[in-house]
C-alpha cells in the first residue's frame, strides 16, 4: 500500500503528519471520496468541483490544482494496481500553534490513500441493506464536505449496534440523507423524491449524476422533503454514494420496504448509472 503525503508517494505505514496537524485538532479540512472501477477514477470532474467549493467555503487554498490532484490520484492508483475500490483526497489547514483562527504562515496538508473493495457484486447491492433512522445531529452547513465527522461516527454506530448498515438521519420529522449517502424514495407512482440540496445535506455526486441521468431518460425526479412514514409506505427506497453507488434499502427500522427485495427500479438505476460510471472514467 503507498500513500501520498505532501509532495511524496510513501508506504502507508510510514505516511505521517504532524500531531499539531489542525485537520487532527479542530477538523480544520475537508475531503473526497471517489469510486474506482477497473483502475479508473469515477466522476472525477464533479468531485474535485465538489472539493473546490468545499475549500472555497471554508477559505482554505488548495495546494494543487484540480488537474494535477487528478494526475496525483491517477499515479497512486497506478502505484497501488488498484482496480476496484475508491480514492481518499484530504486537505486539511496544515500544522501550527494550536490557535482557533487562522494560521498566518501554515501550509496546507495534502494526503492521499486508496482502498480496495468490491464494489459491483458486494453482497449489499445485490440484496439491499438495513437502516436505522436517527436524529440528524450535525451541523448547519452539510453542504461543506467537512472532515469533522463526530456526529456521522456516532450515527453510524447506532445502525451497526441495530445490525444496519446505514443511518437515514432525520430532522423535524424529514430524512435528510444517509451518514455518508444520500437517500431517495420511490413512490407508487414511480417519482423518485430526494431532498433538496441547499445546506441540510452534501450535495452528493453520485445523487447529481443519478438526477441527470433519469432526467435524460425521463424518469421523474421530484427534490422535496420526505418523511420517515412515506419512506416506510415507499415502492422502494435506495441511497447513493461513490462508494455503493446505487444500492437498495429493503429494511427501515425492522420495517421491510414493499417485499423486502431490491426492487426493479433501484436495480435498473443502478445499472444505468454504472454504465454512466464505466464511460466517464478517466
Ligand atoms: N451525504 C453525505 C453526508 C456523505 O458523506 C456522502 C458521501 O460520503 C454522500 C452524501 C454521498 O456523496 P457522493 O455521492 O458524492 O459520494
Amino acid at each position: 500500500q503507498i500513500a501520498y503525503v505532501n509532495g511524496s508517494f510513501v508506504p502507508l505505514a510510514e505516511a505521517k503528519i504532524s500531531i499539531l496537524d489542525r485537520g487532527f485538532l479542530f477538523g480544520d479540512g475537508t475531503y473526497e471520496v471517489a469510486a474506482v472501477l477497473n483502475g479508473r477514477i469515477i466522476d472525477s470532474s464533479s468531485h474535485l468541483a465538489r472539493l473546490q467549493r468545499s475549500a472555497e467555503k471554508i477559505s482554505l487554498a488548495l495546494p494543487e490544482t484540480p488537474d494535477r490532484l487528478v494526475a496525483l490520484l491517477k499515479e497512486l492508483i497506478a502505484l497501488n494496481g488498484l482496480e476496484e475500490g475508491f480514492v481518499y483526497l484530504q486537505v486539511t489547514r496544515g500544522a501550527a500553534e494550536r490557535d482557533f483562527a487562522f494560521p498566518k504562515d501554515a501550509r496546507p496538508t495534502l494526503v492521499m490513500f486508496v482502498r480496495s473493495k468490491k464494489m459491483i457484486d458486494s453482497r449489499e447491492a445485490l440484496e439491499g441493506i438495513s437502516v436505522k433512522t436517527v436524529p440528524d445531529i450535525r451541523w448547519a452547513r452539510r453542504d461543506i464536505k467537512n472532515i469533522s465527522l463526530l456526529a456521522q461516527v456516532l450515527s453510524r454506530q447506532l445502525a451497526v449496534d441495530a445490525d444496519c448498515q446505514e443511518a437515514l438521519m432525520v430532522e423535524n420529522g424529514f430524512v435528510t440523507e444517509g451518514v455518508s449517502s444520500s437517500a431517495f424514495i420511490v413512490t407508487a407512482d414511480g417519482v423518485l423524491v430526494t431532498r433538496p440540496r441547499f445546506n441540510a445535506i452534501l450535495d452528493g455526486c453520485t445523487r447529481k449524476a443519478l438526477i441527470k441521468l433519469c432526467e435524460e431518460r425521463k424518469i421523474p425526479v421530484e427534490e422535496r422533503l420526505f418523511s420517515v412514514a412515506e419512506a416506510l409506505a415507499a415502492k422502494e427506497v435506495f441511497i447513493t454514494s461513490a462508494s455503493v453507488l446505487v444500492q437498495g434499502v429493503v429494511v427501515i427500522d425492522g420495517h421491510p420496504i414493499g417485499d423486502g427485495k431490491v426492487g426493479g427500479v433501484v436495480r435498473r438505476l443502478r445499472e444505468i448509472h454504472l454504465e454512466f460510471a464505466h464511460a466517464t472514467g478517466v
